[in-house]
């Protein structure tokens, strides 16, 4: 009796333990934190380390990331707790087609009929739910709900609501598609390029050379480095929280730093540490193997 059971019982053990590891996410990416004004008229309704930011127009509001499939309801709260309302999303946006920026696209666009807006080369990515992913595709983590593009855009695009103007920069690598944010906020008088950017990073396992799937990747974030190198940036965001230290800000401004976001040094400092790493990997990759 034992003996017949022991092995099946070890078989669901493992399995347990297979499917948690393989739905491991840090809990910084699920752990709110409350929304707060950042300036003019952007704030942060996003987590811990997943960035979602609400741009506020008299026409409705323009929402930058959705997240996690779980996600939705803490942006929904955060954008409730603001005293904004969630049916006044009109146009959704994100950073890159991975599941921790756009598992959620598929739920806000049905619950608040906002129009998806997405780079043309993350477009296949998107609609496939990541089957179409250069490096995940057969990876399940890196799956999510396939979700309908409205509107598709192009290097240089411009996405304006009520008065703002938003432009997307194709910064490309780390996905084929992964877009950089630029818009300019007042605040006391004073104008503020914001860079929210798409990510510069090269993810393990990432081939830099000879990468069939996406033969052009290296020049891809070559271009990337130049473009983000060039723009003006003030207020500097990101796809995740990490990249610009909002959790050590964030403190500061409730603290009472009304500048806490003005980094333009962190920008540059950030781009530059994540250039070097990219140059690094792909010198590594490019050496000739013994
Ligand atoms: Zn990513």
């Amino acid at each position: 009796m034992t003996a017949r059971i022991f092995p099946r019982l070890l078989s669901a053990f493992i399995l347990i333990i297979g499917m948690q590891l393989a739905a491991e996410i840090p809990a910084s990416w699920t752990t709110p934190v409350p929304p707060f004004r950042i300036a003019g008229n952007l704030y942060y309704v996003g987590s811990q380390d997943l960035a979602a930011y609400l741009i506020v127009t008299p026409q409705g509001n323009i929402l930058i990331n959705s997240n996690l499939q779980s996600s939705p309801p803490q942006i929904k709260k955060s954008i409730e707790a603001l005293g904004f309302k969630y049916s006044d999303t009109k146009i959704l946006l994100i950073s890159h087609g991975h599941y921790d920026h756009c598992a959620g696209s598929d739920e806000i666009r049905r619950e608040t009929g906002a129009k998806y807006e997405v780079m043309a080369q993350d477009v296949p990515v998107v609609e496939s739910g990541g089957h179409n992913d250069f490096n995940y595709a057969s990876d399940k983590t890196f799956s999510f709900p396939a979700t309908k593009v409205d509107h598709i855009l192009h290097d240089g695009d411009t996405v304006s609501l009520g008065g703002t103007t938003l432009t997307a920069h194709l910064t490309a690598g780390h996905t084929r598609g992964t877009t950089t944010w630029t818009l300019d906020e007042k605040e006391n008088g004073r104008t503020l390029h914001v860079v929210i950017v798409g990510s510069p990073n090269v993810n393990p396992g990432y081939k830099l050379v000879n990468n069939k799937a996406y033969p052009q990747i290296a020049a891809d974030y070559r271009h990337e480095f130049e473009v983000l190198n060039k723009l003006p940036c003030d207020i500097f965001l990101g796809a995740h929280g990490a990249y610009f230290d909002l959790l050590s800000k964030h403190d500061r401004l409730k603290n009472g730093d009304k500048n806490a976001f003005i980094d333009p040094a962190g920008y540059k400092a950030y781009i530059a540490d994540r250039e070097q790493a990219f140059e690094n990997e792909l010198k590594k990759q490019s050496a000739p193997k013994r």
